[in-house]
């Protein structure tokens, strides 16, 4: 009664509760126990909350461990799991699939009928990786169903190499610490390695699809979720994207987060179901626990998050933890009340004073889209495929250089989306596909015809290297992507750290490092050579007018002002709508609603004063209804929003 008064006083709307009730709902196998489950939904129904009803499968009781150990998870090391933690079932365990599908049953029967339930928050965070029998054996029928015969897993895999030839399926076993994997990001078969990260995937997407066919067998319409986690390697999200109703995902910056990398973040998020307005299923009101240094969000910075995360795309917010518990390792986890117990926190005024603006806000944000002409293209199988390979160098990371063209428009305030291999790119006027390092089997020729047709394409070194196995596309690289872009590839240097090379553009000089290819022109223009080393002279970049369109190609990690020389052109012969470059970390964004209004966002992420931008000088911001000054400071971690 106390938690209701007190949600109340912060204007929330919306709780979500049963995430992790598992043991208490089922204190044994014969008993279920749903009274004070009854009493919480009561208390919120009565009071007219929206329910987010989580289905609490993520936390094994203990009495199931201990009765049927096949329900925990084995290590990469091999090390079978016994009761602990969460997150610690086995997706190909019979026994826990029964006993978690009794309780969805048995839940969803029981509230039914309970017309506050908005939403259905299945599992929570669905991570990690199970190397167990099990796993195993499933894991045979995964890759029976997706080569038919072991002579095309054999050729998949290329087993011939070291002798690794199957010749039955029984053979076949996971990739984990005592067979091919190297740690977890390595591998001696990379071909096998990608093809268990998939099949975990799909394992445990698995088990999202049996509760969510559960819950709708008894309400069809029911709004199901689960909540993502970023740009988190192990789940191919946009495979998942599809069989969810609605994205929802927890966003935990930590102290030295760059706010660049949470703008990326929220983008991906919206991005999974092509635009459609998502929810922030968690975030902390305050800090987090688990971190190195959980450092307390600065007075306006939770709310300037917030708004970072309605701007791009969120039609609601959530907290991560209502009350802070007792007990536990998320003890220290920020909540709306804290340890005290009152409303008289910084915290619990923060929380209210945004869940009061929010309401005033009303319905202009609700349902509105963001718009781009800018898509970088953005792949699982790729992030795996990339770090698994072994060599050409350690430092090369996929997210990295995503992000690192991320930034560039990022610096612009231009609006981008993230596209899969599979979306459609002909919307877009720009399409970015750093390390596009796999090359599945058609992409190659969307990509030609996307280019045909007018499109403007770039990619970067390590791209069109190896098809969906993972093995070489042979007759010299970008492979299949060697027409669009009129080059060959002809050898990749590494370039250790610390050391770097140097090139040049219409007379300027930059540096670049990591990876530097030697390029043969075949059709395509050089835009910037090498001036050092044995390829001195030779193209770094280059661009290849491809029927209609362009496609650039950038062979190294050049430095961000080579990329802002590089790309300014092009943003501006293709007339990218821009807010400008503004102060740093100061972030503006737009949605459109129905009614064709657009809504910009003005966020200002440093704790300090900055200029604002002269672009929206006279403007109104709705937040406060004052008109903006010619001579007025953005203070930090403020907000303005702008109606046009
Ligand atoms: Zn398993």
């Amino acid at each position: 009664q106390e938690d209701m008064r007190m949600f109340k006083l912060a204007d929330l709307n919306t709780a979500t509760i049963n995430v992790f009730s598992w043991a208490r709902l089922q204190p044994s196998e014969e008993i279920y126990d749903f009274e004070q489950m009854d009493r919480i939904v009561d208390m919120l129904t009565k009071q007219g909350y929206d329910i987010v009803m989580g289905t609490s499968t993520a936390a094994l009781p203990a009495w199931l461990c201990h009765r049927y150990p096949e329900v925990t998870r084995t290590s990469l090391e091999g090390i079978k799991n016994r009761f602990g933690h969460r997150h610690n079932h086995c997706p190909n365990s019979p026994v826990f699939k029964h006993y978690a599908s009794e309780l969805v049953e048995k839940t969803v029967e029981r509230y039914k009928d309970n017309e506050n339930i908005t939403v259905w928050h299945i599992s929570n965070e669905y991570s990690g990786i199970c190397f167990c029998d099990n796993c195993e054996r499933a894991f045979r029928v995964w890759l029976k169903k997706k080569y038919k015969t072991l002579d095309k897993l054999n050729k998949a895999w290329n087993t011939d190499f070291w002798g690794h030839t199957f010749y039955s399926w029984e053979e076949i076993v996971v990739p984990d610490a005592r067979g091919d994997a190297i740690g977890y990001d390595d591998s001696a078969f990379a071909g096998i390695s990608i093809d268990y990260n998939r099949f975990n995937s799909d394992a445990l997407l698995d088990n999202y699809i049996m509760e969510r066919d559960i819950i709708k067998a008894t309400l069809p319409d029911a709004v199901c979720t689960t909540n993502f986690m970023g740009k988190y390697k192990q789940l191919d999200y946009f495979k998942w994207a599809k069989e969810l109703d609605i994205i929802s995902w927890d966003s935990y910056p930590s102290y030295n987060t760059p706010i660049s990398e949470s703008s990326s973040n929220n983008a991906l998020m919206r991005s999974l179901k092509q635009g459609q307005p998502f929810m922030l299923m968690e975030q902390t009101p305050s800090q987090q626990n688990w971190q190195p240094y959980n450092s307390l969000k600065k007075p306006g910075q939770m709310r300037a998050q917030s708004y970072q995360i309605i701007a791009h795309g969120a039609d609601t917010i959530q907290y991560f933890q209502l009350r802070r518990s007792i007990g536990g390792c998320e003890k220290f986890h920020g909540a709306l009340i804290d340890h005290v117990g009152n409303e008289h926190t910084r915290v619990f005024k923060e929380v209210a004073a945004l869940g009061s603006e929010l309401d005033k806000l009303g319905d202009t944000i609700l349902g509105s889209r963001v718009k781009s002409q800018v898509a970088i293209v953005y792949d699982w199988d790729n992030y795996w495929a990339l770090e698994y390979t072994s060599g050409p160098h350690k430092d090369l990371k996929y997210n990295s250089q995503i992000q690192k063209y991320y930034d560039v428009f990022y610096e612009r305030n231009i609006n981008v989306d993230f596209i899969s291999v599979e979306d459609d790119m002909s919307q877009y006027d720009l399409v970015v596909a750093p390390v596009l390092y796999m090359v599945k089997e058609g992409h190659a020729e969307r990509i030609e015809s996307y280019v045909e047709y007018g499109g403007v394409f770039l990619t970067s070194f390590m791209s069109g290297i190896v098809d969906q196995s993972d093995n070489v596309h042979l007759g010299g690289y970008p492979g299949p992507l060697k027409d669009v872009l009129g080059i060959w590839v002809e050898e990749f240097d590494a370039i250790a750290p610390g050391m770097s090379n140097s090139v040049e553009m219409n007379s300027k000089a930059y540096t670049c490092d990591l990876i530097c290819d030697i390029i043969h022109l075949r059709g395509a223009k050089s835009l910037a050579e090498y001036t050092s080393d044995f390829y001195t002279g030779t193209p770094v970049v280059t661009k290849n007018t491809y029927g209609k369109g362009e496609a650039f190609y950038v062979g190294s990690s050049l430095t961000p002002d080579f990329l802002d020389a590089l790309l300014d052109e092009t943003i501006e012969r293709l007339e990218i709508e821009s807010y400008g470059t503004t102060s740093h970390n100061l972030e503006v964004i737009s949605r459109v609603n129905d009614k064709g209004q657009e809504i910009i966002f003005l966020i200002n992420h440093e704790s300090f004063d900055q200029t604002m931008s002269d672009l929206f000088v006279g403007e109104t911001d709705v937040l406060t209804g004052n008109k903006i000054s010619e001579t007025e400071l953005f203070k930090g971690f403020d907000v303005k929003i702008i109606v046009r």
